[in-house]
């Protein structure tokens, strides 16, 4: 017996999900709680997979399970496939497990034929309608599976509507609509050298096998591996008997979110076009009208609709992005699954629903994806200033950007690859361009709705976008679009308001967003139920305050070689370089050290009363320097223009300075604790610095500690001498003041050698922060600097890496490193401090693996802590 590969509405439900993709599943579970959804079945994910394999063969038994589904949708239906005189009408759809908006094909109208039409005719009493979707059912059948260009029946459309002064499709008549078939028939024959085939079971298979290789088409790979979705998943297809809303004024086509997608409020929002079959609203072909009208045009199905909405969200306990269609004033479902949202609803929505009692606190955490909560951190239009907008669109999705026009997608990926900031302009987007959408800072279309395809995209990558805008005229020969009078020309610059839908010329101010009230509650949530504490890597006391405000609880890393890059501090760092002895160097020190006593001051202050870490100086001295190469070219330019000897001869003091420092591999050289090993006064005086802003501080009541790092260890006996070094800058301190500060000694494990001897060096450091950043350069010998420019991407292409390891830390190699320091460290000190401070810190996936290590912290910059918090939250609530 052969598998079974046909699953009728009635068999499936939700959770054969990965069996019958979404979209089957959803509409099985529809059927099954009762809703109006039109009789079909679906063709199994196995199938497509099987298929596939078999080199477009369909598996044995699959063409005979679906004809006998046919039979029962016949049954139900009252009406029987190419019948002459009642004929059953078909969709063909895609569905893949994981929704893949727009990537895949769909057919509808399936089961028309030069006869059939006639029957559909008699049968509806409505000539044009049947013609109307006989030519839909041409056209899209000769795209999709026949894979003709649409252009050139759009052609034929925009003829018959010039020649008939028509602007809308629905406003040709029959007869017209007859010999544009014919125009339609004569393209296929011309092009694929056959008869559009009549056979409707012909039609009905070699379409299951179009929805099949559209898995493999080219929009659906790129869609796959910019969301990370595995391309062995393969897409069901589901036939089902059509609704028609193209059946005259009190028939249409919608779709819908059960709440607003795009800020969270429940209310319903979507949008529905009259007398019109569902492709023409999600291409956004026809501007349709917000679904409030139906409750005018259409009180009774608008009424049908509501409550099937309250029973869709009650059900799945989620918002829901459905389609629907109204034949004749009667509602049925297309489709309905968990919908898509910004960052904004996406945490309103959560919060709202444990309030109603739909879902719990951690059911609410787990919702929000903490990647996407970056975008309310997002820069926003200040609205203080006053903007003149030359247009206004659909605020399709939120956020705000500024950049040159373009109006293609091949130059909106160049562009925007060489790091120049563009706005891609286009009339409507489509799947082909989705490597410009990837590239461009913000979206501009000039038609179609908020479910449109631009749309639906940017809010996917929390891009802004404008849709809709129809006020601008583009004229893509001449490279400009028009609004009234206004001329925007390629390359020139416009700004984009994702929240109101206001387009601007030039650059405009932007300022920094504020947190909503859920966003904050569900921080909150995040804190109950997290076990790492998230801190902050910040330099400045600015950064720290940053920091606070968004929840940091500490500075986990302070750089302090920022600190010594400021113009007023660079030239006093150089003289310190540049020493002849070290009588000189401290010298130069001593002048240092007001400046960092000032910094220390700042951050241990707007920290309080939290912990800060201050690293002591770690970068090779040369990147105080002036380049080489600059250098050199100076003094040629010097000599050549017969400047004062004194000038040049200083001058080449410096480079013979530069050339004694410099390293063949200066990340692997002269840097770390190996400075303070061999100039002990450079973290002499940075300790002093440190102690005495505490003394100072401890004065003023403020004794928050301070935890002293010293970088790049290997060895027990680095950390002890300079541990000793810095104990003695204290005791000094404290004989003169009396006053006990609060502070440790720990040191950063960033090495491989030190994670094997964490035992040893926790015999006196105090705590341990990983440096991943040096540490996964140093385990898998990848520069830091270069790697990500030069292989990492072949790598990842060729699937030797999964993740770029300086991004996501790779669990096996560093990881493992990681494990046998923490068990180590805690062998000899069971209660050592143990954080990250690498940029892991702030990637969900890293922090996960921190919180199985059993971590105390991660560190991140400011802007990632909201990030961090609830990915911290989320790594405890699956790994409970
Ligand atoms: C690290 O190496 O991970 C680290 C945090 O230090 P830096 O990036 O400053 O080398
Ligand atoms: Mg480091």
């Amino acid at each position: 017996m052969s598998n079974k590969y046909v699953y009728l509405f009635e068999e499936g439900k939700t959770n054969m999900v990965s069996l019958l993709g979404g979209k089957g599943a959803n509409l099985a579970e529809m059927t099954r709680i009762g809703l109006p959804v039109p009789p079909g079945f679906t063709i199994t994910t196995e199938a497509c997979n099987k298929y596939l394999e078999l080199n477009q063969e369909f598996p044995t038994g699959l063409m005979d399970q679906a004809l006998e589904a046919l039979k029962t949708i016949e049954t139900k239906t009252g009406k029987k496939f190419g019948d002459r005189d009642n004929p059953l009408l078909v969709s063909v759809r895609s569905g893949a497990a994981i929704s893949m908006p727009g990537m895949m094909d769909t057919i509808l109208n399936l089961g028309l034929n030069d006869e059939t039409v006639l029957g559909l005719a008699k049968l509806t009493g409505d000539e044009r309608f049947a013609y109307d979707c006989y030519r839909r059912f041409i056209q899209m059948f000769s795209n999709v599976v026949l894979e003709l260009d649409h252009s050139m029946f759009d052609d034929v459309v925009e003829r018959y509507k010039r020649k008939l002064s028509a602007i809308f499709d629905y406003e040709i008549p029959a007869n017209e609509l007859k010999q544009m078939i014919q125009e339609y028939n004569e393209i296929v024959k011309r092009e694929k050298g056959f008869d559009f085939p009549q056979d409707v079971n012909e039609q009905l298979k070699i379409s299951i096998q179009a929805v099949f290789g559209s898995w493999k088409n080219q929009r659906a790979i790129v869609y796959r591996r910019i969301n990370k979705i595995p391309d062995d998943l393969g897409t069901a297809v589901t036939v089902q008997s059509m609704a028609f809303g193209n059946m005259g004024s009190d028939s249409g086509t919608g779709v819908a979110f059960t709440r607003n997608p795009s800020t969270g409020e429940k209310e319903l929002y979507g949008e529905f076009l009259v007398n019109a079959q569902g492709e023409d609203v999600v291409a956004g072909i026809r501007t349709p009208t917000p679904i409030s009208k139906l409750q005018e045009e259409l009180p009774n199905v608008y009424e049908q609709f509501v409550d099937t909405c309250n029973k869709l969200e009650i059900h799945y306990r989620d918002l829901q992005d459905i389609e629907f269609t109204v034949e004749k004033g009667k509602l049925y479902m297309l489709q309905t699954r968990n919908g898509k949202r910004t960052a904004k609803a996406a945490v309103k929505t959560a919060v709202d629903m444990v309030a109603e009692g739909l879902i719990t606190k951690e059911e609410a955490l787990l919702r929000v994806d903490p990647e996407q909560i970056n975008q309310l951190l997002h820069r926003q239009i200040n609205t203080e200033i006053k903007i003149d907008s030359i247009a206004k669109g659909l605020p399709a999705s939120p956020g705000a950007a500024s950049g040159k026009v373009l109006f293609n997608a091949d130059l909106a990926e160049k562009y925007g690859e060489a790091g120049e900031k563009v706005i891609l302009v286009k009339a409507e987007t489509s799947p082909d361009d989705i490597h410009g959408i990837v590239y461009a800072q913000g979206i501009l279309t000039s038609r179609g709705g908020m479910t449109s395809h631009a749309a639906v995209v940017a809010r996917g990558m929390g891009k802004p976008c404008v849709c809709g805008c129809e006020s601008i005229k583009i004229d893509y020969k001449s490279k400009e679009f028009f609004v009234d009078d206004t001329v925007v020309k390629e390359g020139d610059i416009i700004s984009l308001d994702g929240n109101t839908g206001n387009v601007m010329l030039g650059e405009v101010e932007m300022i920094e967003p504020t947190l909503s009230k859920e966003f904050e509650t569900l921080l909150e949530w995040s804190d109950e139920v997290k076990k790492l504490e998230v801190r902050a890597n910040a330099d400045t006391p600015e950064d720290a305050a940053k920091a606070k405000e968004f929840g940091a609880h500490g500075i986990g890393l302070c750089r302090t070689e920022h600190m010594f890059m400021s113009p007023e501090r660079l030239p006093i760092v150089q003289v310190m370089i540049l020493a002849e002895d070290q009588v000189a160097r401290e010298y130069a020190l001593d002048q240092l050290l007001p400046f960092q006593k000032e910094d220390f001051y700042g951050i241990i202050k707007a920290m309080s009363p939290h912990p800060v870490t201050i690293r002591l100086l770690d970068p090779p001295l040369h990147e105080f320097l002036p380049d080489h190469d600059t250098l050199l070219l100076e003094i040629a330019e010097m000599k050549h223009n017969k400047v004062d000897e004194k000038l040049i001869n200083e001058k080449e003091e410096l480079l013979k300075k530069i050339n004694s420092l410099s390293e063949s591999n200066p990340m692997l050289g002269h840097r770390g604790c190996r400075l303070g090993l061999t100039y002990p006064e450079i973290y002499r005086m940075q300790a002093k610095a440190i102690f005495e802003a505490m003394t100072d501080l401890t004065k003023e009541g403020i004794n928050n500690i301070t935890e002293i790092e010293i970088p790049l260890v290997m060895d027990l006996s680095e950390f002890e001498l300079l541990k000793q070094e810095i104990l003695t800058v204290y005791e000094e301190l404290q004989q003169k003041t009396g006053i006990e500060l609060n502070f440790v000694i720990g040191t950063m494990i960033e090495l491989p050698r030190a994670c094997i001897v964490a035992d040893e060096i926790a015999q006196e450091a105090e705590f341990f922060s990983f440096g991943t950043n040096d540490l996964t350069q140093t385990t898998l010998g990848f520069s830091r600097d270069d790697a990500e420019g030069k292989f990492i991407p072949t790598y990842l292409e060729k699937k030797i890496i999964k993740e770029n390891p300086f991004a996501v830390l790779d669990r096996q190699g560093v990881g493992s490193l990681m494990k046998i320091a923490v068990e180590k460290a805690k062998a000899t000190r069971e209660n050592i401090l143990i954080g990250i401070c690498g940029e892991h810190g702030g990637d969900p996936n890293s922090i996960e693996f921190c919180h199985l290590l059993g971590l105390d912290y991660v560190s991140c910059s400011p802007y990632r802590i909201p990030v961090a918090r609830l990915a911290a939250a989320q790594a405890n609530l699956k790994n409970k």
